[in-house]
């Protein structure tokens, strides 16, 4: 019996089997919880969430996980879900690696991370590797195959996770099939995927500074610029899991070409790609940087890491560069706020890693462009969950839909 086939098995018990997994899916997202909590949350009286909560206890599927505060009489038990019940492996595909990782159904990660070198295209011959190395990490865990509840994926680009599509990548001409299907098809589970920055949202929300929070942003700064938007306490991916695009905003009259066709957008002034791109131009025209020693002369090496790198060596060309990325952000964001009144922005990604270099002069941008009534409720904060901000996002959508599928 698989897991797969043992959350059918709950299903099979009707009413109550719906209503086990609905305690499953709260006390994920909650982490533990009262039974009073799961209660008021599944809307059951007190003696059915016990009976059934005793009874996924003693399947094994939910286990005491200490005492939670008390309201002057005794600590209540709170209850969580057990780990290793069923796994997910996540891929976050970047424009120039894949990071691979499995998760079980707690979110604790099984085993290192993969990052794999990888210049994402159009082209799904060469992603066959990818795939590949995805299925052997599987096959190196010790997670017996039946456990692997399916895959989820996060990409750039336009993603409608809907009907499994992506439309700036992986596009084989010669394959019409989505990029779901063609990878569900690989692996033989099922596969979602979703954009990267909706990834991020997903992840700030579930187990980032977002936790707890109704409405906020996430802003993804990497090789692209993107927006992760959270509204009464979810991520919002609009009707086709396009929203967000801010990197192709118009930002510059007659600006550069973009790689989207159009000419001026936020991406060509204040992205991952832009910054790389006018320091290699600076360098080659003669500007004097520690970026020339950091990628070994080799000038094509030089990406937005390193670029912060040379900042925070106090190289000037590195921190102006910085700076003018966090004004033209900063003017973006400005926008973002007055539409959105956001609690709280999150910074993450690569150019988000320059901290004050970018966050001062993106503050003095928002200060000149905000209402300030607006901008004074809104905090902006870096994220903390790092570069596996996008693989937990991935699995926390893995575990939602494994969920979400078996109440339907
Ligand atoms: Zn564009």
């Amino acid at each position: 019996m698989t897991q797969n086939n043992a959350l059918k098995k709950i299903k099979k018990e009707g009413k109550s089997g719906i209503n086990k997994i609905r305690i499953l899916h709260y006390l994920f997202k909650l982490g533990k919880a009262s039974v009073h909590q799961v209660c008021t949350a599944i809307q059951l009286s007190a003696p059915t969430t016990l009976a059934l909560l005793s009874e996924l206890v003693n399947d094994s599927w939910v286990e005491k996980k200490g005492l939670g505060n008390s309201n002057g009489g005794r600590k209540p038990d709170l209850f969580g879900m057990a780990a290793g019940k069923f796994y997910i492996l996540c891929i976050n595909i970047e424009l120039f690696t894949v990071h691979i990782s499995l998760f079980d159904n707690t979110l604790a990660p099984q085993g290192k991370t993969v990052a794999i070198p990888y210049s994402l295209s159009k082209d799904r011959e060469s992603f066959q590797s990818v795939l590949k190395q995805a299925k052997e990490l599987v096959k190196n865990s010790n997670i017996p195959q039946e456990k692997l509840a399916g895959v989820s994926m996060c990409l750039p680009g336009l993603t409608n996770p809907e009907t499994g599509e992506n439309f700036g990548y992986l596009t084989d001409n010669n394959d019409t099939r989505p990029l779901r299907d063609y990878c569900a098809a690989f692996f033989k589970v099922p596969v979602i995927i979703q954009n990267d920055v909706n990834a991020a949202a997903l992840s700030e929300l579930h187990c980032g500074k977002a936790k707890g929070k109704k409405n906020a942003l996430v802003l993804l700064m990497d090789w692209g610029v993107g927006l992760g938007i959270i509204m009464d306490g979810e991520v919002r991916k609009g009707a086709s899991g396009f929203s967000g695009e801010i990197g192709h905003i118009p930002f510059e009259d007659n600006g550069a070409l973009c790689y989207c066709g159009k000419h001026g957008c936020l991406e060509t002034v204040a992205s991952g790609v832009a910054l790389a791109k006018m320091a290699k131009e600076g360098i080659a025209a003669g500007q004097h940087s520690i970026l020339k020693e950091l990628s070994n002369q080799e000038l094509e090496k030089i990406e937005p890491r390193l670029i912060v790198e040379a900042a925070n060596k106090g190289d000037l060309f590195a921190i102006k560069l910085l700076s003018n990325v966090g004004s033209n952000i900063g003017k973006s964001i400005s926008t973002l706020i007055q539409i959105f009144n956001p609690e709280l922005i999150i910074m993450e990604g690569r150019i988000a890693a320059a901290g004050e270099y970018i966050t001062l002069p993106m503050l003095q941008s928002i200060n000149t462009y905000c209402m300030l009534q607006i901008r004074e409720k809104t905090e902006i904060v870096s994220s903390d969950l790092g570069i596996s901000a996008n693989l937990l996002g991935c699995a926390v959508e893995g575990v939602n839909h494994f969920f979400e599928e078996h109440t339907k």
